[in-house]
């Protein structure tokens, strides 16, 4: 009707074993290379796993997103003899951890030259996350190890600045005779 919110509602059961140790080497001998459950279980343990799939399949699609029957009950109704241990329900919500800081800190391993080449005609270093499609975009002078603005885009003190401005001779002349040490050793 017009007016009205139309919603989805999604369901599903993955059925998954887990190995009890360490996997001895596997030939897989299904259909294209792939690896059957009988490659990989033998004796009860095979028996176990087409119990628990035979099980499975007979759920109809309509019971799988409820409202009628919770996703628990579904499971103790299926697999009651299997002894089955239901834990407590999670929410379940998209989420992403990125920002435009952690871009920035990938980036931190590239030069100013490097970072001219990632540069767009707009002047600026794009990024998209691969994950929730979140689209940055940062200012290629705020990127990289020789970043001359911050994130801001407010100039960024720089070591080298604070060498000039402290007195002429002590800091960068110490530098300077360690950096030719090894020149001399090897002329030596
Ligand atoms: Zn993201």
């Amino acid at each position: 009707m017009a007016g009205d919110t139309e919603r989805w509602r999604a369901g599903g059961v993955m059925l998954q074993t887990l190995p009890a140790g360490a996997m001895p080497e596997i030939s897989a001998s299904g259909e294209d290379g792939l690896i059957q459950s009988s490659d990989i279980l033998q004796g009860t343990e095979s028996e176990n796993w087409n119990r628990a799939n035979f099980l499975l399949d007979t759920v109809e699609d309509i019971e799988l997103i409820g409202p009628s029957v919770t996703p628990s009950d579904l499971l103790v109704r299926l697999f009651h003899e299997e002894e089955p241990r239901i834990y407590d329900t999670q929410k379940v919500a998209f989420g992403c951890s990125c920002n435009a800081d952690k871009v920035r800190n990938t980036l931190s391993i590239y030069s100013a030259k490097d970072i001219t080449h990632m540069t767009n005609a707009d002047g600026m270093v794009t990024a998209d996350c691969q994950f929730c499609g979140a689209h940055y975009e940062l200012h290629p002078q705020s990127l990289g190890f020789e970043a001359t603005i911050d994130a801001e885009g407010n100039p960024l003190a720089k070591d080298e600045d604070a060498a000039s401005a402290a007195p002429v001779g002590q800091p960068s002349g110490a530098q300077h005779a360690g950096g030719q040490q090894p020149d001399a050793q090897a002329a030596g």
